[in-house]
């Protein structure tokens, strides 16, 4: 699976990269963010779902610490489940957005 190379937050720009099967398992992590490397690294998984909401998890993640919001799991975890079930279920919206996120770039040139 191709994952983006790189996200941009705010700020912060961050690597994208698979994270290793044997250190997800070992650390019983799907993914995770490193703010000072600026990587965020997702599991390894087959499963689109998983992958897509690791994703999403870890770019909140990002969010709520550029923007010193109170970054916990508890905060994060339903987000990002909410996030990626509008994603899944709208693709409608995601095509709208992207349009959207195009025209904003071209007014800030
Ligand atoms: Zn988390």
């Amino acid at each position: 699976m191709k994952l983006p190379k790189k996200i941009i937050i705010g700020s912060a720009i961050y690597d994208v990269e698979h994270l290793d099967v044997h250190e997800a398992i070992g650390r019983s992590i799907s993914g995770e963010i490193l703010y000072g490397g600026g990587k965020i690294r997702v599991g390894p998984y087959g499963d689109h779902s998983n992958v897509l909401n690791t994703l999403v998890h870890e770019i909140l993640h990002g969010v709520y610490q550029e923007y010193g919001l109170e970054n916990t799991e508890q905060i994060v975890q339903p987000a990002a489940n909410g996030l990626t079930t509008i994603f899944r279920d709208n693709p409608k919206l995601l095509k709208f957005m992207i349009k959207e996120a195009k025209k904003m770039r071209k007014d800030m040139k």
